[in-house]
């Protein structure tokens, strides 16, 4: 099969700015290529067994050479992979994508560009900036501020005299040298000017000013690259139109555990917040035998437990019918639920094993079902208990820097909590204890004290209610 390059353009940076296509993209790709503008997030519409290239920086931050990343594209397509070179916002604007695109139609693969949002408009949205508007510019023009290395140098003259809203992109370097050349052609002291770093991301920062005191007003406010230069009335507008860093979780990163709903994530980033959804817990099967000599009662900790017990039974040759002088006692809600649609009652439900009174009795007649370190963890002083653990979890490790610049963490039940815990270290768990931890119940909230750590429960068991929890803790 002959390869596939796909050029996408990630837009400025949050992950909902990509197209739908581009996002099929993502799913489909065996290998992608990304660089340093490129919002990590992004990254999570890949599958597991993508291969994540990044060819923003080599050891020591040098960047890797253009000839050297085509060379790298085009040698993973020709082994027959589905390879997507991600570029922040179009690949056509400043990004080098024709130029990337002829070389590879040279080496005869197939290849293809999805658009992206450019910085240029998008950012600028996000910042309150239109970028025309009928009262204010009738055409834009989206300028280079790398002037060292373009053969062409800037026409100032024409520059200062044009009419429109002019964008300077990769200009921070060169502040000082395209307002004072803009003023030096005749182009009004008084243009209103912002700076917009980062924009669409957590760390978006607007500032304004005019052509005479950007200058100053951007070194006071350390602005720094990224960053889009923009110039013309158009910038007053942010006055009225300013919606992305007036939300009322803009600049805050909140985690939650990975749901393919995405409900709570939607409502995370509907309020302005920056999310980093958990990775997915991947379930493992384990080979273990089922012995239910001498046992007379079954606790169950959740209702994967139920699902896999019931089908060793049967592989087993036995049914629930056998099991007539057996107690079924289950964890949790849905547990419950999962042993009434057997069509069993339970004897007793407990909301948490530690709940649980005959733990230190009937050690030899009780068996546990579920996660091994599920229930060692709910047990602690108890290591002779029988567990039957048919399966367990893995998830790939958090990472200390993603800890690091979390603000707030939101754990929606016991469960999720225990597996976000389990997978920390003891270093990870102290950082934790200085960050912020939603929960929607007071079950949850034990599992938390169990490491003493403090959490903040909403008032309801809803999403809408931990929202307005958030909401409260940032006013
Ligand atoms: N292809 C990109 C531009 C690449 S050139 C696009 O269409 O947006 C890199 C420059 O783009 C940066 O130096 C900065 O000026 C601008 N830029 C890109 N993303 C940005 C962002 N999120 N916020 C501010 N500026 C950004």
């Amino acid at each position: 099969m002959k390869g596939q390059i796909t050029l996408i353009g990630a837009g400025p940076g949050e992950p909902e700015l990509l197209s739908v296509k581009a996002v099929r993209k993502l799913q489909q790709a065996d290998a992608v290529f990304y660089d340093r503008l490129i919002n990590q997030d992004l990254l999570n519409y890949c599958s597991e067994k993508c291969e994540l290239i990044d060819v923003g920086k080599k050891p020591k931050h040098h960047k890797v050479p253009q000839s050297e990343i085509e060379n790298l594209i085009i040698a993973k397509a020709k082994e027959g992979k589905r390879v997507v070179r991600l570029k922040s916002g179009d690949p056509y604007v400043f990004g080098r994508g024709g130029e990337e695109g002829k070389r590879i139609i040279e080496n005869d693969l197939i290849f293809e560009v999805i658009p992206g949002i450019t910085s240029a408009i998008g950012g600028l949205a996000y910042a309150g900036i239109p970028i025309t508007h009928r009262d204010f510019a009738s055409s834009f023009h989206v300028i280079t501020g790398h002037l060292k290395s373009e053969n062409n140098q800037l026409d100032w003259e024409v520059l200062a005299k044009t009419e429109g809203t002019l964008v300077f992109l990769m200009g921070m370097s060169e502040l000082e040298t395209i307002t004072t050349e803009l003023m030096a052609h005749n182009k009004s002291k008084e243009t209103p000017v912002a700076i917009v770093r980062w924009a669409t991301r957590k760390e978006q920062k607007t500032v304004t000013g005019t052509l005479e005191t950007i200058c100053e007003v951007a070194e006071k406010a350390q602005m720094t690259s990224p960053s889009l230069i923009v110039m013309g009335d158009v910038v007053t507008q942010r006055d009225y139109l300013n919606f992305y860093e007036t939300r009322p979780l803009f600049g805050k990163r909140v985690v939650i555990p990975h749901t393919e709903k995405k409900n709570m994530y939607h409502h995370l980033i509907d309020a302005g917040a920056s999310v980093l959804e958990l990775s997915k817990l991947t379930k493992k099967e384990n080979e273990t035998r089922l012995s239910l000599e001498g046992i007379n009662k079954l606790v169950f900790l959740d209702s994967d437990s139920v699902t896999y017990f019931i089908s060793k039974l049967m592989e087993n040759g036995q049914d629930i019918r056998q099991l007539e002088h057996v107690d079924f006692v289950t964890i949790g809600h849905h547990t419950e639920l999962a042993v009434k649609k057997l069509g069993i009652l339970p004897k007793e439900r407990f909301d948490l094993l530690s709940d649980y009174k005959e733990l230190n009795t009937q050690i030899e007649t009780t068996l546990y079902i579920g996660e091994q370190s599920y229930i060692r963890q709910l047990i602690k002083e108890n290591k002779a208990i029988k567990i039957w653990s048919p399966f367990s979890f893995e998830n790939k490790p958090f990472e200390e820097s993603q800890l690091e610049e979390a603000d707030y963490f939101f754990l929606p039940s016991s469960k999720a909590a225990y597996y976000f815990l389990n997978n920390l270290s003891d270093t990870q768990k102290e950082l934790l204890k200085m960050k912020k931890i939603i929960v929607m119940g007071a079950i949850t909230a034990k599992v938390f004290e169990a490491e003493s750590i403090s959490v903040i429960q909403s008032e309801q068991p809803t999403f809408n209610s931990v929202l307005t929890k958030l909401i409260e803790e940032e006013m």
